[in-house]
């Protein structure tokens, strides 16, 4: 699936998660270091009591939501989006209107002090956290700033001190833009590269001229399979087919339409091998090697000589000319014992194969397996 810039799936709420809950642990001290300073809260034991409250209930939801992320997605996407979603916009509303009451009371200066230090601070950290949800950075700044910036505003209450929140205001949502999209880059930067691994990995398993998986990735598919067969103690059965006379092919109408040739075969082959749990390869420059899985040995002769009828009644026509072979093929069928190797079946199939040459080429030589 192409990548998608900006949208927010499960992974981009659980990284928002991540970065942005941990602070709810700073919320919730710096909640009360500044009720506290010169005791505040003494004077103010209404306020106190309701920030402060509300500062924890929404601390615990948060903290809740984090740890039980799992289990609440599974639950419902939904509400978990929207949970959290609702949730910030809550923790900056209580934040910024507990902030608007600190600067509604000048009298207050040491608290008010560090109210201002600690929103500074905090609005900062939120904005960082909310870089992968611009929009969210935005909102997020305005609950935090604006109550406060509106109340001193509408009373006239330190004017510069209202300019600079402002321009704070102003500046963070800026900065999350920058953010944002060197996080929206990394992102996608990743994604190219998982794309681009997955296609090197193809590349380096298949065969450039026919298409087919080459001989390294057979190697790797063979040991799997034959373990799997031995294990289950399931047949597994081999068939090496190589091309008669295919050096005349190249010497009469050339290496291209040799090519070509070859790539008609491949075509071919796959249309023979079609079931899920056959492989094919090249095996070498005209050899090709298929391996098929719970197929006896009546049926693996049966399948190799299908090949074979197959290859010899197939015509290439290139510019003019009609193109034909023939083909050798070794077979051999086995349920693995455990003292058995699988470089012997291997070998048993090229033996068999160099046997259907020396017969006279165009048969299928196949290998009973012995007790
Ligand atoms: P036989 O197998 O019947 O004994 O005779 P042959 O002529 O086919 O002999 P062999 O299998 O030894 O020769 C393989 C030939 O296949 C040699 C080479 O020119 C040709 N060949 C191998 N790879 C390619 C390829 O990628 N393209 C083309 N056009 N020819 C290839
Ligand atoms: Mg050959
Ligand atoms: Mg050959």
């Amino acid at each position: 699936m192409g990548f998608q810039r900006y949208k927010i799936n499960r992974r981009i709420l659980e990284d928002l998660e991540q970065r942005s809950t941990p602070g709810m642990y700073f919320y919730l001290i710096i909640t009360a270091v500044v009720l506290c300073v010169n005791g505040f809260y003494k004077r103010h034991i209404e306020f106190s009591v309701v920030f402060a409250s509300a500062m924890a209930i929404i601390a615990a939801f948060r903290l809740a939501q984090f740890y039980l992320f799992r289990t609440l997605y599974a639950f419902s996407r939904k509400f978990n989006y929207l949970a959290f979603f609702a949730s910030v916009y809550a923790t900056s509303l209580i934040w910024g209107t507990g902030f608007g009451y600190f600067m509604f009371h000048p009298e207050e200066n040491a608290s008010q002090i560090v109210m201002i230090a600690s929103t500074v601070g905090l609005t900062a950290g939120g904005v960082m956290a909310f870089f992968p949800a611009w929009r969210v950075s935005v909102i997020y700044t305005i609950l935090m700033l604006g109550p406060a910036a509106f109340l001193m505003l509408l009373h006239r209450i330190n004017p510069p001190l209202v300019f600079l929140i402002l321009l704070y205001a102003l500046y963070l949502p800026v900065m999350a833009l920058r953010g944002n999209r060197e996080y929206w880059n990394a992102l996608e930067n990743e994604h190219d590269l998982i794309l681009k691994n997955e296609e090197i990995k193809k590349l380096s398993r298949t065969d450039g001229l026919t298409g087919l998986y080459n001989r390294r990735y057979f190697e790797e598919i063979f040991s799997m399979q034959w373990k799997s067969a031995l294990r289950n103690q399931s047949f597994i059965s081999l068939i090496i087919g190589d091309i008669d006379h295919f050096k005349k092919i190249n010497d009469t109408y050339g290496h291209p339409a040799g090519d070509a040739f070859l790539q008609e075969i491949a075509a071919l082959l796959s249309g023979i091998l079609k079931r899920d749990t056959d492989f094919i390869a090249r095996y070498g420059g005209e050899e090709f090697v298929a391996l098929a899985l719970n197929t006896g040995p009546e049926e693996t002769r049966l399948l190799a000589e299908t090949i074979r009828e197959e290859i010899e009644k197939m015509r290439l026509c290139l510019n003019s000319e009609i193109l034909q072979a023939t083909i050798s093929l070794g077979a051999v069928s086995c349920i693995p014992r455990i003292q058995d190797r699988k470089e012997q079946i291997l070998k048993k199939a090229d033996d068999a194969l160099y046997r259907a040459k020396k017969k006279g080429r165009n048969r299928v030589v196949f290998h009973a397996q012995e007790n």
